[in-house]
């Protein structure tokens, strides 16, 4: 399923996102880089040891920011490591973090000449964010940061849903899908 924006093809894809032939895919992972279980543990297995290491040598990460790694074993260039918020109710600035993950992953894309870029559904998983309110999110960054981005190298952004719940959502916020 796709459609596109400012010349941009973006993509409601469903599957494992370590299978994607694209220039860079970005993790949902946690403050300390340390790997763990739902998406990361799907990349830090395909990517092998080495990816755990090259996080050990970053140390940490901020929610809503981002921290770049290769993707060794990955058939991508390299691995966007974010950190999505927790979901705690909403009042917690949630949606303003969130939000950050997905510009500074793409504002890290175009500092690196990335092409294509998947992202999974960040926090959608054991963080607890409403599939709904994020893939919102997501649209509405992806398609403000096209808008608004002076010159980039994207061509293709994918928004991956591994669940039926992300996947619903995507297919309804996301306009034009066909
Ligand atoms: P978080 O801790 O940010 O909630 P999770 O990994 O628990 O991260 O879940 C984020 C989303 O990633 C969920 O929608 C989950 O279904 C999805 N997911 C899990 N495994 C994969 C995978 N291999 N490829 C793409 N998405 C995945």
């Amino acid at each position: 399923m796709l459609t596109r924006k400012h010349g941009v093809t973006i993509e409601l894809w469903r599957g494992d996102i370590t299978r994607l032939e694209v220039d860079a895919i970005v993790n949902a992972a946690n403050n300390g880089l340390r790997g763990g279980g739902g998406v990361d543990g799907a990349i830090h297995r395909a990517a092998g040891p080495e990816l755990l290491q090259a996080c050990m040598h970053i140390g940490h990460c901020p929610t809503g920011e981002v921290r770049l790694t290769p993707g060794f074993r990955l058939p991508c260039r390299y691995v966007f490591h974010t950190v999505g918020p927790v979901w705690r109710g909403g009042d917690e600035g949630e949606e303003t973090l969130l939000a950050n993950c997905y510009r500074n992953c793409l504002q890290l894309a175009a500092e690196h000449a990335v092409r294509s870029i998947a992202f999974p559904a960040i926090s959608c998983g054991v963080y607890g964010y409403p599939a709904l309110s994020a893939m919102h999110i997501a649209w509405q960054q992806i398609s403000d940061w096209l808008t608004e981005a002076p010159e980039h190298s994207l061509q293709r952004i994918v928004l991956v849903a591994y669940d039926d719940a992300v996947w619903q959502a995507g297919c309804r916020v996301m306009p034009g899908i066909s």
